[in-house]
């Protein structure tokens, strides 16, 4: 009787018993993006069934931010024997992944500096001017080495004067690969691809060495443009302009909150969305500074199984409101990227290209690779 007394009584449940409010809170935990290699190689299978010649894979940026350890290993596993990077460190990287074997080639060649990692991991410059031909035989003569040409893109590659001046030197030392890459391979009508294609004949017909121009776009140009090697990137991690790629990642992000709007309510920065009727809002976890780039907004669906949410207001920095309404259950999660949307549709929706979206996305969550 006294001790009842004593005890102060209970602060009322509501607002903070969500069971009471309008408002639920979930567990937060962060985003999954959901690799999947079996796709990646489908992908590289099916690229490589398109061509008589060999196939290599791009895993330059980190094989695109899905991880290129574990996307080179997948792909040397079934077989992959040439890799390109775009720098020596992520050629090291490579090589400490895959281990003796497969050739790691460096787009930008043989820069100041390399000689060692070029040297003690075997990789292959792809020698890209004469100042790089002389440093590579005097710091590193025999190491194997190929060359790049431009054939009109004027990013990297000798033109043809340097060429004239290097070939002698080059062709004596014997180099792996002849290489020049096209600047409109995935706009199969433009001039440029035929332009490129006779410059580059011009500049390697009748030398014996083995000779690559086609990236993945250029491998769907057809096979006057396969050479000798191919070098897709983005069509194995399931791009445009591959329209037949299996996709390859899965977004999905935790739901933090939902809530209940009464007609007139907006959410988000800038009031930008207004409900028109009763509706259920989610906000979920990610925002911009996950890559989730902010332009995308107006246009982008969530997915909850394969029913569309689509985005309500302004992406902020790290939260994204998703209009739940038509769901007839409280998702725990909703999935930006799958098997119902793409990175191209992402893409189109941000102004963009599937290239960027992937680089963006790929190394700012907790990656989970699956076989199966
Ligand atoms: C990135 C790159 C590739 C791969 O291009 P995709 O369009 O991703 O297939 C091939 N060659 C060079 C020189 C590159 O820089």
């Amino acid at each position: 009787m006294g001790a009842a007394l004593l005890v102060p009584e209970a602060p009322p449940v509501f607002p903070l018993d969500p069971r009471a409010s309008h408002v639920k809170t979930q567990r937060m935990s962060t985003a999954h993006l959901t690799i999947h290699l079996d796709a990646i190689i489908a992908n590289w299978r099916a690229l490589n069934a398109m061509t008589d010649s060999e196939t290599a894979a791009v895993v330059k940026a980190d094989a695109y931010g899905l991880g290129a350890d574990r996307v080179g290993r997948a792909l040397a596993n079934i077989g992959v024997r040439t890799f390109f990077v775009a720098a020596a460190e992520e050629g090291a990287a490579l090589r400490l992944a895959l281990g003796p074997g497969p050739a790691i080639n460096i787009f930008s060649g043989h820069m100041a500096g390399d000689a060692d990692m070029i040297g003690d991991l075997q990789l292959t410059p792809m020698i890209n001017s004469l100042d790089q031909m002389i440093r590579h035989v005097e710091a590193l003569p025999k190491h194997p080495f190929g060359l790049q040409l431009d054939t009109g893109m004027n990013r990297l590659g000798m033109e043809p004067a340097e060429w004239a001046a290097v070939r002698e030197i080059a062709l004596a030392q014997a180099p792996t690969l002849i290489m020049s890459h096209l600047a409109c391979a995935d706009e199969p009508d433009h001039a440029m691809n035929a332009q490129q294609l006779a410059a580059f004949h011009d500049m390697s017909d009748g030398l014996d060495v083995p000779r690559s121009l086609a990236n993945t776009g250029g491998i769907l140009l057809g096979q006057p443009y396969h050479f000798d090697l191919s070098r897709p990137g983005i069509g194995l991690y399931g791009g445009l302009p591959f329209v037949d790629a299996q996709p390859v990642v899965t977004l999905d992000i935790p739901v933090i909150q939902t809530r209940k709007l009464e007609p007139g309510e907006t959410v988000g920065y800038g009031n930008t969305f207004t409900a028109t009727r009763e509706t259920r809002i989610a906000t979920i976890a990610a925002g911009y500074a996950d890559g989730i780039i902010r332009a995308m907004g107006p246009k982008t669906q969530l997915f909850s199984g394969g029913q569309k949410c689509p985005v309500a207001g302004r992406i902020s920095m790290d939260m994204i409101g998703v209009d739940i309404t038509d769901l007839d259950h409280t998702p725990k999660s909703l999935e930006l990227l799958g098997r119902h949307q793409s990175v191209d549709t992402l893409a189109d929706n941000a102004d963009t290209i599937g290239y960027e979206i992937l680089t963006s996305l790929g190394t700012r969550y907790k990656r989970r690779y699956q076989n199966g």
